[in-house]
């Protein structure tokens, strides 16, 4: 039943997704803090589902402790705090919010373009210091010009979009062929595009292709005058050899939000020690630097909230793993409410030959009416709805083969 399962949320998690989780009639446990590795291997016992931001650490240790834990949500983007291969192996989905801040990226991008085009934070730097400057050589308008995105993702489409309702002409470059929005146009190479653009933003994920993506050769392709802004990820730009193209006067002018290092913490050094060209670069004229705060804002924090808290009660009520980082993506439409006995049964089991004859031969004397199965790495996961599977079933299923976690919903 569903009062029986019992949520434990750390990191002051949303109360938006605290309310959501009561409405669904869980019983929920939140609290302000992370807590240490000990403190969960302890109390986690008695949890059915976790709802964590990046502090805790979800370890092996952690995973072996939590006998009845079902899944795990990560209220944040990243899921490196989580084990996720101990987390597939114990038969716990993990979920996270990858998308929830791409408008927030796209928006500050669009800020950035308009600031670039206006030099607007050397202006507003020097009239703090108390200097009068009003100029407009080399200041334009934003209308008329050319946006190249490479990596035409959730941000970069949202960004698409934004740019072309400023009258922008949106060029873009991406590994796969994506049907443009609006008037937006898809380029062959990388080349060509930064042939053509006066902006070139960035919005690809880190990968070994990514990384150093823009070095010299390809700042010296971007037009004379234009701008560079990466809000993507700190490795995909040369930084040394961007200072080089700022300083010959090639580029206009930058924005950077992502470095190869970044500070763990609010209020630690961003300096030399931690990238050796740091005071270089933030000497440059006509540089925007930024804490990595593309994706901050209150509304993305919001929809985290909702998004997480959605998929993990998807997951709890009707078994549905869509969006999982860990596991097979299964689902199947929700079981009517209305149906006299139907069971749904979500089989989680070690990906091999056989395995999924044993489970077929123990529903095999049932009408299933849907089912559907897909696997990820070791990992296969079976959904299936059946009308009055015994007992002894249920029991057979569980015990199948050790190392499985059958969780029968209801
Ligand atoms: P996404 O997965 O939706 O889109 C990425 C796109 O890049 C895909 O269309 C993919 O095909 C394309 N791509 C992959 N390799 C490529 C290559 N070599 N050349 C060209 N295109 C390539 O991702 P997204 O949500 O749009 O996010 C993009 C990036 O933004 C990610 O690196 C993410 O980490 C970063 N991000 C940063 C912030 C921030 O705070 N600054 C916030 C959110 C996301």
């Amino acid at each position: 039943e569903k009062d029986e399962l019992r949520l434990l949320l750390l990191e002051n998690i949303s109360m938006g997704a605290v309310a959501a989780f009561k409405t669904q009639g869980f019983q929920v446990d939140h609290f302000p803090k992370s807590w240490s590795e000990d403190e969960l291997v302890e109390k986690i016992g008695s949890y059915h589902a976790i709802g964590i931001r990046s502090k805790t650490r979800i370890t092996e240790r952690v995973l072996k402790a939590a006998s009845k834990l079902l899944v795990i949500g990560c209220f944040c983007i990243g899921t490196n705090q989580v084990d996720l291969v101990a987390a597939s192996r114990a038969g716990v989905p993990v979920f996270n919010s990858p998308f929830s801040n791409s408008r927030s990226v796209a928006e500050l991008v669009m800020s950035e373009i308009v600031a670039l085009s206006r030099q607007l934070f050397d202006r507003s730097r020097e009239l703090k210091e108390g200097i009068w400057n009003k100029v407009s050589k080399g200041c334009w308008e934003v209308r008329g010009k050319t946006l190249g995105i490479i990596g035409y993702g959730h941000i970069g489409s949202q960004l698409s979009v934004l740019a072309e309702s400023f009258g922008i002409r949106v060029l873009f470059y991406d590994v796969i062929n994506i049907m443009p929005l609006g008037s937006a146009r898809q380029m062959p190479t990388l080349e060509a595009l930064l042939a053509e653009s006066d902006y070139v933003t960035l919005h690809v994920p880190e990968l070994p292709e990514t990384t150093n993506l823009m070095t010299s050769v390809q700042l010296a392709q971007m037009k004379k005058g234009s701008y560079l802004i990466n809000n993507a990820r700190g490795k995909v730009v040369d930084i040394p050899a961007l200072i080089t193209a700022i300083k010959q006067g090639h580029l206009a002018g930058a924005a950077i939000d992502v470095f190869p290092s970044e500070p763990g913490a609010n209020g630690q050094p961003f300096d030399d020690k931690l990238n050796a060209w740091s005071t270089e670069l933030r000497s440059l004229p006509n540089v925007i630097l930024t804490p990595h705060i593309g994706g901050s804002t209150e509304e993305a924090q919001r929809m985290i909230g909702e998004e997480v808290s959605s998929a993990l009660t998807r997951y709890l009520n009707y078994g549905s793993t869509l969006s999982a980082v860990n596991f097979p993506e299964v689902d199947l439409r929700a079981i009517d409410d209305g149906a006299q006995n139907q069971i749904r049964v979500c089989h989680v089991h070690v990906n091999q030959p056989g395995v999924l004859r044993q489970v077929n031969e123990i529903l095999s004397p049932y009408n299933v009416e849907k089912q559907y199965s897909e696997s990820k790495g070791d990992i296969a996961y079976l959904m299936a709805d059946i009308a009055d599977v015994s007992k002894q079933d249920i029991e057979k299923l569980r015990n199948m083969i050790t190392h499985t976690n059958a969780n029968i919903l209801t």
